[in-house]
């Protein structure tokens, strides 16, 4: 496994341990957290399912060549593991798991990343940087054709930055926050140990 499974499986169990050791209350509190983003989320779907579903088909799942889900190594937030623990059953989870053990065994070879099942992504809510990934030629297909689509495309844009961009308090923060108080570690918790994001979040605080 390499060490970049091993740090996404190790956050996995660690949120998973973490949830399962919450009582209801604790629980509803969290879920009650992320209500906004999941809005946010589901209007996303919606506007890609819309806006780019007939695009993406013919172009790639088609031809299954997926550009996005091709790519190797996206970078995952600690709270994308937690929103996803979230929102997803026990099996859901497991499955991830069992890919980062024993690999897809389903999956085409010429997909890369592990979770790209044929019947989609094994995430429940996928990661944001996989969520507002458009290649190019998509863009620009849709937008030049429909400026009301390219300024949808920028609102989504400042909706994302809301959640997880830190010159503000932000959810991905907040949720990096919760589990380390609760002792928890791990290099998925960019908002507090990327020196990047770290310089974002001290320019807030001036
Ligand atoms: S955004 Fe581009 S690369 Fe991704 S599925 Fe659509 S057409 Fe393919
Ligand atoms: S995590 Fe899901 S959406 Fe992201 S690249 Fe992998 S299969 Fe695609």
């Amino acid at each position: 496994m390499t060490s970049y499974n091993r740090e996404q499986l190790e956050a996995l169990r660690m949120v998973r341990r973490q949830l399962a050791s919450m009582g209801e209350e604790g629980l509803a509190a969290l879920r009650k957290r992320i209500d906004r983003y999941l809005a946010f989320r589901n209007d996303l779907e919606e506007f890609l399912r819309v806006r780019f579903g007939d695009i993406c088909n013919e172009k790639c799942f088609c031809s299954r060549l997926s550009a996005c889900c091709t790519r190797e190594g996206i970078i995952v937030f600690f709270a994308d593991v937690v929103v996803n623990a979230l929102a997803s059953s026990p099996q859901q989870l497991d499955a991830v798991e069992q890919v980062f053990e024993y690999g897809h065994c389903g999956r085409d070879q010429g997909f890369k990343c592990v979770f790209l099942t044929q019947s989609g992504c094994l995430w429940q809510v996928r990661p944001i940087v996989c969520a507002m990934f458009l290649c190019d030629s998509a863009k620009e297909k849709v937008f030049g054709q429909d400026p009301e689509a390219a300024r949808q495309w920028a609102e989504f844009e400042n909706r994302r930055k809301a959640f997880t961009w830190p010159d503000k308090p932000v959810l991905f923060d907040d949720l990096e926050t919760v589990f380390m108080e609760a002792g928890c570690r791990s290099p998925l918790m960019h908002l507090h140990f990327s020196p990047g994001l770290r310089m974002v979040k001290k320019k807030q605080k001036h």
